[in-house]
């Protein structure tokens, strides 16, 4: 009866531990999170934050600024992809200043409320702006001063835009054109009606190349091109807007479904509180430091954004796309803004547990995307970027099938798949017919990324082949049962390091395990050896025992944290982040390492797991502008902190498998969809009591690393008692390790 008891009396406000300036103290060569404060409702389609940055960019919002010039909406992923379907918003008093560099104005942080549904801030002059969005719209309130005259300039961004102004109506209405995906490009509009409950007393246009203001004339458009308003001293103004990349019509539509019923900002913000405290109470945890709920909370916020819906729903209530893929409008959902080499490994896994019926809906816009664009998705924003490396679509489509989210054709899945895997035009995957005839990615001796294309490439196809097994489908299977073990062909057992390969088969020289870029991306040789993620066993079996598997293991943690930028030539983020954290070679700012603390309990010594994974959450996760040791990244960063809170972690998405860290928490209840409960407790859990000395798994003793998502769908109590000292005898045989292509059959 949990839902009840949420809704009655003393209920918790979730909402009040998250932060959503987390991350936000960032910068181009240093990222704590590369975030800013996202306000807007769960995966919402439209999200809203403050602009500190002074360029139409991508550096939206540092914590060390000291001046707000906009209030904009937002669909950025990351820093690193720009942003998309922006225009800017921001009050002025006194006098109209309409240049991004020159209008800011200045605020100090104590004077923001920064939640998930809501987002207010009081400047130095007496302004004060709110925001409170819905999935597709946003309502503001505007409070300006007694004194002095109330402008607010409409910022146009940074590419072509409209705007037209209807004094009569109190509207204006318009597009942008920005966004960089290149399949969408020009066939992009982002239309927008912004409508007013106040009377304008004077208007214009203006455009940001040369700040160029035009008075009393009401439309524009160009490069550039916005609008002003003023109204009178000491309004307070309320704004309605909504925005549709189908039309203007559609736009009105949504603002009617979607605000018509609330005549107050308070309203929107008490029905975005009520989403959000559905969603957080879901995971209730308890038994750990105010500082931990809040890190907990933030993570389960931020890893509850991204992927973002893209679809609008029409006057009747159907879903219909503009679709990033074809510029044409489609009948259904869509789902974007994602780059899966980032989520894969920890954001879909825990959606999977939360969310199952949007994964089924998703699992069919992955397919849908594949039929506009002609390839399958792997880094939509919202059009594919072809970024990162990787055919990792499938990795999300097995793991739903495994998982009993089935919405979607297997053949169909596994066809597109192949069509990924033996292809390369713009997107695809380069390097396929070295990868399909020499069993591995040839170096070109320069930056071509090959071993840990390589690597992913043969998880990839592990997954296709998981796919094919669990449907049945002979033909499929046996194009994937060989190349899933391709990662041998990259390890090199002299230096123990999966290493560049040469076309004719020589290792590249010379080898430094600390040099990065080459045949590794954002990363070097101690970080891409881990890419094993189908076979822990079969990498274990390279090594040739256990134990020299865990020294080196143990040597990720103690070898310094030197670094050779290799062909990027310059410190770039990931290898300052990594030195910075101080914990030797393992550099959880970014991804390709981060399920690598989870590999002892293939290994027969979970302890090191249970201690690593404490250390990881307590020394480089926390609840404020530092939160995160690397870019946070859709959720993906977040998500590996949800799951690794709670004591669970996914190495292998593609099995039904979850393996056991150790906690944070003395409890945790996860409610599912269904309403079943699955609670996770760490009996005489403590910041020093981080190993687990027994288990039970429903009453009955669980002597194994792993649990499977039935047995969390199921509902159920995994029950874990908590000690200072590893429990050296403890689930170290080969049977209590999770699942290896290479370990005893299961
Ligand atoms: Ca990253």
């Amino acid at each position: 009866m949990a839902v009840l008891a949420a809704i009655g009396t003393g209920a918790t406000d979730f909402t009040s531990y998250v932060d959503t300036r987390v991350g936000t103290r960032s910068e181009f060569s240093f990222s704590h999170g590369n975030t800013y404060p996202a306000t807007g409702r769960p995966f919402g389609m439209h999200l809203w934050s403050p602009q500190t940055g002074e360029k139409y960019d991508g550096w939206k919002y540092d914590w060390k600024a000291d001046r707000i010039n906009g209030f904009e909406q937002s669909h950025q992923c990351s820093p690193w992809a720009g942003d998309y379907g922006v225009f800017i918003l921001m009050p002025e008093t006194g006098k109209l200043v309409t240049d991004l560099k020159e209008r800011g104005a200045s605020f100090s942080h104590d004077r923001e409320t920064a939640r998930p549904q809501y987002y207010k801030v009081t400047f130095d002059n007496g302004i004060t702006t709110e925001m409170a969005p819905t999935e597709r719209c946003n309502f503001m309130k505007i409070s300006y001063p007694r004194s002095g005259k109330a402008y607010l300039v409409i910022d146009g961004y940074s590419a072509f835009s409209e705007v037209s102004i209807d004094p009569e109506r109190r509207e204006v209405t318009g597009w942008v054109d920005n966004i960089r995906a290149i399949n969408a490009k020009g066939t992009f509009k982002c239309r927008f009606v912004i409508r007013f409950d106040t009377p304008f007393e004077e208007y214009g246009v203006w455009e940001n190349q040369g700040n160029t203001v035009e008075p009393s004339v009401t439309s524009k458009s160009g490069k550039g091109a916005g609008a002003y308003l003023a109204f009178k001293k000491g309004a307070k103004v309320n704004i309605r807007i909504a925005s549709s990349y189908i039309s203007e019509e559609q736009a009105r539509v949504t603002m009617e479904k979607e605000l018509g019923t609330f005549k107050t900002l308070s309203e929107v913000a008490d029905d975005g509180a009520r989403v959000w405290n559905a969603l957080l109470s879901r995971v209730e945890v308890s038994g750990a430091t105010l500082e931990e709920m809040k890190t907990f909370y933030t993570c389960l916020w931020r890893s509850n954004l991204f992927s973002r819906i893209f679809y609008e729903n029409d006057a009747s209530g159907n879903p219909r796309h503009w679709s990033p893929y074809d510029g044409k409008v489609h009948d259904g959902k869509m789902f974007s803004d994602n780059g899966f080499w980032d989520t894969f490994r920890s954001q879909f896994p825990l959606s999977n547990i939360l969310h199952p019926t949007m994964q089924g809906e998703y699992m069919q816009a992955i397919l849908s995307a594949y039929d506009e664009l002609g390839w399958l998705p792997q880094w939509s924003s919202p059009g594919e970027t072809g970024g990162m490396i990787g055919n990792h679509s499938i990795s999300l489509l097995a793991d739903a099938w495994t998982k009993g989210i089935r919405t979607f054709d297997p053949e169909k899945a596994l066809k597109a798949y192949a069509h990924e895997s033996m292809n390369h035009d713009r997107f695809g995957r380069p390097g396929w017919q070295g990868y399909w005839t020499l069993g591995y990615v040839p170096f070109d001796g320069k930056r071509n990324e090959s071993t840990a294309k390589t690597l992913e490439f043969a998880y990839d196809d592990f997954c296709a082949w998981k796919l094919a097994d669990a449907t049945g489908n002979e033909f499929y299977k046996r194009i994937y049962s060989g190349a899933m073990y391709n990662y041998r062909n990259v390890f090199d057992p002299e230096t123990g390091f999966m290493r560049g390969r040469m076309e004719d088969g020589s290792w590249y020289e010379p080898f430094d395990p600390v040099e990065w870029g080459g045949p590794y991306v954002e990363g070097d040789a101690w970080h891409y050896l881990w890419s094993v993620f189908q076979d822990v066993q079969g990498l274990i079996n390279l090594f040739g025992s256990d134990e020299a598997f865990t020294e080196k293991l143990d040597a990720v943690f103690t070898t310094p944290p030197v670094m050779n930028p290799g062909s990027y030539r310059y410190v770039i983020h990931e290898m300052a982040e990594m030195e910075y954290a101080g914990m030797g070679q393992y550099a959880h700012g970014n991804q390709p390492i981060q399920h690598m603390p989870y590999l002892y309990l293939y290994a027969g010594q979970p302890w090191k797991t249970q201690y690593w994974v404490r250390e990881i959450m307590r020394r480089l996760y926390n609840s404020g502008p530092t939160g995160y040791p690397g870019d946070e990244d859709q959720g993906g960063m977040s998500s590996w902190y949800t799951l690794s809170a709670l004591g669970i972690y996914s190495v292998t998405p593609g099995t039904d498998q979850y393996v056991i860290g150790s906690p944070v928490f003395n409890k945790a209840v996860i409610t599912l969809e269904d309403g079943k409960e699955f609670t996770i407790i760490a009996e005489g859990n403590s910041r020093e009591n981080v190993y687990i000395q027994s288990a039970t798994l429903n009453g009955k003793p669980l002597e194994k690393n792993w649990i499977s998502y039935y047995d969390i769908t199921a509902g159920g109590e995994l029950h874990l008692v908590m000690g200072p000292s590893p429990a050296m005898g403890r689930c170290i045989s080969k049977d209590a390790a999770p699942f290896s292509l290479s370990g005893p059959a299961r």
